[in-house]
C-alpha cells in the first residue's frame, strides 16, 4: 500500500512535456475535424507561450526523452501536412516571437495544383451548387448510395448547416453530410490510385469541372526550402500521399516512408529524423520501419503528456482547436 501510495505521488509529480499540434493557421469555408485555428487566435496562442511556457524544438524535447530528463515547463510546437497557409501565415507570426516549430510534410503535394483527396471531397459533396438527386458507387467492393432529396440544391440554409458541422462531436446534421462522411471513411484506407480514381468518378458525377481552391494548396518546393533554412524551424516527415499506414502491406509503407525522406532531404539539404504518422495511424510493422528508416521518434495524434519514460516510436500529441487565449491557457495547462 505504501509502495503503492509512493509510486502514485511520484508518478503525479513527474515532468511531464507536451507537443502541440496544428494543422491550418487559415479560416476555411467548413472545419468539419476541427483542425483550423484562425490567424487571431494562433496569434493569442503564440504570446501566451512566450510567456508562461519554455518552447523548445521538437528535436531538443526528443533528446530530452532519450535523455530521461524532461526540461521544467516545456512545450513544442508541430504542424501537420504542410498546407501554404502553414508559410503564409503561421511562419511570420512564429518569427515575430522567435518560437521554434516543426513541420511534418506530406510532400506529395508540395509544388503541385492539387488539394487533399478529403478537402477536394469536401468541396465536391458538401458545397457543390448543383448535384443529381441520387447518387450510386461503388469503391473497392463497398456500395455507396444516398437519395439527397431536396438537398440535390444547395440552399443558402443548407451551406450554413455543412460549414458549421463538426465531425469530431455531432452527426452528420444533413444528407449530403452523411454521404460526406460515409464516402470519407470508405476512402481513408486506401492507396493512393484508388482514392483519386474514386475522387474522378464523384467528379464526374457531380458534373463539375475540376478546380483548385488556392487556399487548399500545400506550400511550393521553393516556400519549403525558405522555410526550411530558417533555425527557428525543421521539416520532418509525414509520408507521400497520407495513407492511414496500419492499412497497407509492409512494401507499401516502406515505400511512402522512403520516397518522403528522399524528396525531404533532396530538397531541405538535411535528412529529417522525426515522422508524424498520417491520421495517427500505425501498427507494429509501421514502428519497426519507423525505427529502420532511421527516424528517431515517431508522433501519433493519440492525446497524451510526455514523460521521460514514453515509447519514442509513439509519441502523443495534442490538438489544438480554434481558440482564443483563456481556453488555449486551459488546454495547455491540464498537463501541467
Ligand atoms: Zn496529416
Amino acid at each position: 500500500m505504501k509502495n503503492r501510495l509512493r509510486y502514485l505521488i511520484k508518478k503525479y509529480f513527474e515532468r511531464r512535456a507536451v507537443v502541440l499540434m496544428y494543422h491550418r493557421v487559415a479560416v476555411p469555408e467548413a472545419d468539419m475535424w476541427k483542425i483550423a485555428v484562425s490567424p487571431e487566435n494562433f496569434e493569442q496562442h503564440l504570446q501566451v507561450l512566450r510567456k508562461t511556457k519554455n518552447v523548445i524544438s521538437l528535436q531538443d524535447l526528443v533528446e530530452d526523452v532519450r535523455k530521461g530528463k524532461i526540461r521544467k515547463n516545456s512545450i513544442a510546437l508541430t504542424f501537420d501536412d504542410g498546407y501554404m497557409d502553414n508559410f503564409l501565415v503561421a511562419k511570420p507570426l512564429l518569427e515575430k516571437y522567435k518560437l521554434p516549430a516543426t513541420f511534418f510534410i506530406a510532400s506529395g503535394n508540395i509544388g503541385a495544383s492539387a488539394e487533399f483527396w478529403w478537402d477536394e471531397l469536401e468541396q465536391l459533396i458538401l458545397f457543390t451548387e448543383h448535384l443529381p438527386r441520387h447518387f450510386a458507387l461503388e469503391i473497392n467492393g463497398n456500395s455507396i448510395v444516398s437519395d439527397l432529396e431536396q438537398e440535390a440544391h444547395l440552399s443558402e440554409s443548407l451551406r450554413q448547416l455543412n460549414s458549421r458541422w463538426d465531425a469530431c462531436e455531432e452527426a452528420p446534421p444533413s444528407r449530403r453530410c452523411a454521404l460526406y462522411y460515409e464516402l470519407w471513411r470508405c476512402l481513408k484506407p486506401l492507396p493512393e490510385a484508388i482514392q483519386q480514381e474514386s475522387l474522378q468518378r464523384i467528379r464526374a458525377w457531380t458534373g463539375v469541372p475540376k478546380s483548385v481552391r488556392a487556399d487548399c494548396l500545400s506550400m511550393t518546393k521553393a516556400q519549403l526550402q525558405e522555410l526550411s533554412r530558417n533555425k527557428l524551424f525543421s521539416v520532418e516527415a509525414h509520408t507521400v500521399s497520407h495513407p492511414a499506414l496500419a492499412f497497407h502491406d509492409r512494401l507499401y509503407q516502406a515505400d511512402e516512408l522512403l520516397r518522403n525522406l528522399q524528396y525531404l532531404e533532396e530538397t531541405t539539404g538535411y535528412r529529417p529524423s522525426l515522422l508524424a504518422y498520417p491520421y495517427g495511424n500505425y501498427n507494429e510493422e509501421t514502428m519497426a520501419l519507423a525505427a529502420a528508416s532511421g527516424f528517431t521518434a515517431a508522433f501519433t495524434t493519440e492525446e497524451r503528456p510526455i514523460t521521460k519514460h514514453a515509447l519514442l516510436y509513439r509519441l502523443g500529441r495534442v490538438q489544438v482547436k480554434n481558440c482564443a487565449a483563456p481556453a488555449f491557457t486551459a488546454l495547455i495547462n491540464q498537463w501541467k
